[in-house]
């Protein structure tokens, strides 16, 4: 066996799977067909669940010191602003980035990249995957080279991080039903100065469609995401020529100085009809592609690579048996299929071309949403949503919840909430997520006594986390509404794998060896 796991594709995605997987002691080979990484910024915003995956890898500092936090979106309609919509209110205790920041997906690549570097790990660019055969255990890859020259490598999992035109995909036979958008966006890197508020997303709605802008870093820099009319349907289009119908819309105070890239494109929704192929899996963009609306596409392609590698991970080591991998498309395709449902909804009202439509999003859209905004109880909701820390795992076979906790906790299957408590009573208030290690399952008990060494054996893979009893402690439980006495098993990737009142050694081995196949 050359290697435990081919990464094809070193786009974020698989940046972030071969990070996870090498600082898990996997040994990884990761490929790329392009000679050099990516120049253009693509996806711009990185949500709250992936800073928190960032922080949990090392690089937060480097992420937020590079981005910009966006504080807001301002909805704009026929040269009015109509309504403000706050970011991270709603989330300030909900996780310690409540903001979605802005940073270009070439940044986002550049420092997963170096982190991946620092742990001794070189992307081998100019090498594209041709041909897969599996066999048995193994999968035997070919190689094309630069020069054309082709290789043979064997590795015992194949991770398809390749992006929307996945050769793993295709040589898989896995189909990719959906379909393309009719309309054509162009997205332009620009220094503009207008009505545009500093440092927050400006959304002008108009009859036809809408304009986007988003703060870039640096002084009038501007990321602009658009429909371009019909009538510039052409290969040569340039940036100039949508300048008109941007000023139409978005003020005639709208100015350039400059557009450093400028494309045009289409829009697909599609889902891979399966992520897996026996040793062979789908990530990212292979797997699902979907509209812009709302920032998630790179992210979820994030955070399918951190629910993958920590399961492939105890695999390759021979912690586990391979059946905990099936619980990668368990968990993973109905995120992809609920994103595509939500995006597709929201972006065929952003886009369409009917009278009535267009009349919506004028008049009655920014209103609707600022209206509901100005409620908290929509404003968590929409926050969870966007964020990405609402999602949750609830129907996994990983998750198991005994008897005893009440509907209204945390339940199996849930990101643990983000907590702030004393783990020693003459200690200081510290930050839960920062205790928490993922390469270890982590026990959290509260109200009782944590299990005697020896009877909670995981053969070195559990952190137990005994929380004393403290009133600081006591309100912060209060608020994520867990009760006392309770215990929660979290997962590597900190979601609740087994859950209940009192911690019963029987059950946690029975949830150990039949729901997550750990060899303990
Ligand atoms: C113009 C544009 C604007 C976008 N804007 C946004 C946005 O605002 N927000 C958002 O969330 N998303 C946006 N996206 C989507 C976002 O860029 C993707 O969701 C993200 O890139 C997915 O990452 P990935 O790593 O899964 O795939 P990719 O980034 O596509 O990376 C796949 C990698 O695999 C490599 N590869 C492909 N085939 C092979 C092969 N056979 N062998 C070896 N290597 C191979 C490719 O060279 C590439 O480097 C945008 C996309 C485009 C094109």
């Amino acid at each position: 066996m050359d290697t435990d796991v081919l990464v094809v594709g070193a786009g974020p995605t698989g940046l972030m799977l071969a990070n996870q997987l090498v600082r898990r002691g996997v040994r990884v080979v990761i490929i790329d067909r392009h000679a050099r990484p990516a120049l253009q910024s693509r996806a711009l915003g990185v949500q709250p669940r992936t800073l928190e995956i960032y922080a949990k890898l090392g690089i937060v500092d480097r992420a937020l010191e590079l981005g910009k936090p966006g504080t807001g979106v301002n909805l704009w309609a026929q040269g009015r602003k109509l309504a403000r919509v706050p970011f991270g209110q709603a989330g300030h205790d909900v996780t310690p980035y409540p903001f979605i920041l802005i940073l270009g997906q070439d940044d986002n690549e550049r420092i997963m990249g170096d982190k991946l570097r620092e742990l001794g790990l070189a992307v081998q660019w100019n090498t594209e995957l041709v041909g897969l055969a599996q066999e048995g255990d193994k999968v035997t890859a070919t190689l094309k080279l630069a020069g054309g020259t082709r290789r043979a490598i064997v590795a015992a999992w194949v991770a398809g991080c390749d992006g929307a035109h996945s050769s793993v995909r295709e040589l898989s036979g896995i189909t990719f039903p959906g379909a393309p958008y009719e309309h054509v966006f162009f997205v332009a890197d620009t220094e503009a100065t207008g009505s545009m508020i500093a440092d927050e997303v400006n959304v002008y709605l108009w009859r036809e469609g809408f304009h986007l802008l988003f703060p870039m870093r640096g002084k009038d820099h501007w990321r602009i995401v658009g429909i371009l009319p019909p009538s510039l349907r052409r290969d040569d289009v340039k940036f100039e020529s949508v300048i008109p119908s941007l000023r139409k819309e978005a003020g005639a105070e709208l100015l350039f100085k400059a557009c450093t890239w400028f494309s045009t494109y289409r829009i697909h929704h599609r889902a891979a009809a399966r992520f897996r192929d026996r040793r062979c899996f789908l990530l990212g963009d292979a797997a699902h592609i979907h509209s812009p609306v709302g920032a998630q596409g790179m992210n979820t392609g994030l955070q399918d690579a951190y629910n993958l590698a920590w399961k492939l991970a105890l695999v390759v080591k021979d912690r586990a048996d391979a059946a905990l991998l099936d619980s990668y498309e368990e968990e993973r395709i109905p995120v992809a299929r609920f994103l595509l449902n939500t995006t597709d909804r929201g972006f065929r009202l952003a886009v369409s071309d009917s009278w009535l439509a267009g009349l919506f999003r004028t008049e009655v859209i920014a209103r609707v949403v600022a209206f509901a905004m100005s409620r908290e109880r929509f404003q968590k909701v929409a926050f969870r949503l966007v964020s990405q820390t609402g999602i949750r795992y609830r129907k996994s076979a990983l998750s198991r919840s005994l008897e005893g906790l009440p509907e209204s906790a945390p339940g199996a299957g849930d990101r643990f909430p983000w907590l702030r408590l004393k783990f020693r009573t003459d200690g200081s208030v510290e930050d839960l997520f920062q205790k928490l290690d993922d390469t270890h399952f982590n026990l959290i008990v509260l109200g009782q006594p944590a299990p005697s060494e020896g009877a909670l054996d995981l053969g070195g893979l559990l952190r137990v986390h005994l929380i004393p009893a403290d009133p600081i402690n006591d309100a912060e439980l209060a608020r994520a509404q867990i009760p006392k006495p309770s215990f929660y098993l979290l997962r590597p990737d900190g979601h609740v794998g087994l859950c209940g009142t009192r911690i019963d050694a029987a059950a946690v081995k029975q949830y150990v060896s039949a729901n997550l196949h750990l060899r303990v």
